[in-house]
């Protein structure tokens, strides 16, 4: 009740201004008028309509008000004692040029995938700021958990394993060095499904063929008895199939096709054009950050196909209060990965000082990105 009453309060006194502003904008000549539309259009629109719900730290629900610092109103959680504002551990955590953010993030979404070093230009940006905000955009997209209904096309995109950016790797090794052709220990395999309404999933499942069990860990819960998958004569598809009784058409890879209705050319044309963005606009991506990639990839599909989205809002970085903890633990839960679902050796490790938040067990677990 007291928290409401607060809310209220704040967005009393932005109501205030509002009529200012309004009032006075008869008194600006016209050129001016001009130069305000301008000077919004810049600012795209900010407004932090989420309420804020949940502690940060401990997700309790069990929240006061604490005090106001720098302007912003902190909160305090009444279980684990820990205070944090509206961005504390989301996407905007510790960042000043929110705005900047904003634009950078809208950028992503409307302009797709872009080479970094023209982003940091357009932005005025340093390359570890311009790439930390990508990340941190990549990670705090949310991703739909809805059912594959009906005809679901599944397959493997195939990826080199790549080791670009880690320090104290001998020349040559970065991308694997010489690797033979075919399914072979330096493959990473995400997989992608994808139905005809629109359902997308790519998940990055290991490094290596692909084994039955990487499908009901990664779309499991999204498929029924309903779904009709159809792929290329893959036999741990055929296999996961079978022992989730599933109806399944497969049909030989080189035919690429089992009829008019029962295909993955919409995979294909996915895995065709994705491959594009990570080799050739990108020259390559580090392994540890592919699934990120896969991630921004994936939702600019579903904004393509979705007419209904408005203008992107501060709201779209305010979503998740997690990001800040995934972003930080990056580097840990590529080193689970590599361990977990690979025969390669995690080496050289990338380690960043920061002031650090709390990493907890529990965290990990229920945001683990493999
Ligand atoms: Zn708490």
């Amino acid at each position: 009740m007291l928290l409401l009453f607060f809310v209220i309060l704040i967005e009393n006194r932005y109501m205030e201004a509002y009529d200012t502003i309004v009032s006075l904008i008869p008194l600006l000549t016209i050129s001016q008028k001009q130069r305000l539309i301008e000077e919004l259009k810049k600012e795209k629109i900010v407004i932090h309509k989420n309420e804020l719900t949940h502690c940060p730290h401990c997700d309790s629900v069990n929240l006061i008000k604490h005090s106001f610092f720098n302007e912003r109103q902190r909160f305090k959680c009444k279980d684990c004692e820990r205070t944090f504002t509206k961005t504390t551990g989301t996407a905007l955590h510790g960042i000043n040029k929110q705005n900047d953010f904003l634009r950078y993030f809208t950028s992503m979404m409307e302009d797709g995938f872009r080479p970094l070093k023209k982003m940091c230009k357009e932005f005025k940006i340093s390359k570890q700021t311009a790439f930390d905000w990508r990340q941190k955009s990549m990670i705090t997209l949310e991703h739909s958990k809805a059912n594959f209904e009906g005809i679901t096309e599944i397959d493997d995109l195939w990826f080199r394993y790549n080791l670009k950016g880690r320090q104290g790797l001998v020349n040559g090794r970065k991308r694997a060095g010489k690797v033979g052709a075919g399914d072979n220990g330096f493959q990473t395999k995400i997989l992608a499904t994808a139905d005809r309404t629109g359902q997308l999933d790519m998940s990055v499942i290991r490094i290596g063929r692909m084994k039955m069990s990487d499908i009901p860990r990664k779309i499991g819960n999204r498929i029924n008895s309903k779904t009709i998958l159809t792929s290329d004569k893959h036999g741990s598809i055929s296999a996961f199939a079978k022992s989730f009784k599933i109806p399944h058409i497969s049909f030989d890879a080189k035919n690429h096709t089992f009829d008019k209705e029962y295909h993955v050319q919409h995979i294909n044309s996915i895995a065709e054009r994705f491959d594009f963005m990570v080799n050739r606009v990108l020259k390559g991506v580090s392994t540890k950050y592919l699934q990120g990639y896969a991630n921004w990839f994936k939702e600019l599909e579903v904004l393509k196909n979705d007419k209904s989205k408005n203008e992107l809002s501060m709201d779209d970085l305010l979503k998740s209060n997690h990001t800040w903890d995934v972003f930080i633990n990056i580097e840990n839960q590529y080193e689970k990965f590599i361990n977990t679902y690979s025969s390669r050796t995690y080496r050289c490790p990338v380690k960043r000082v920061r002031k650090s938040q709390n990493w907890t067990k529990d965290v990990l677990n229920r945001y683990a990105t493999y």
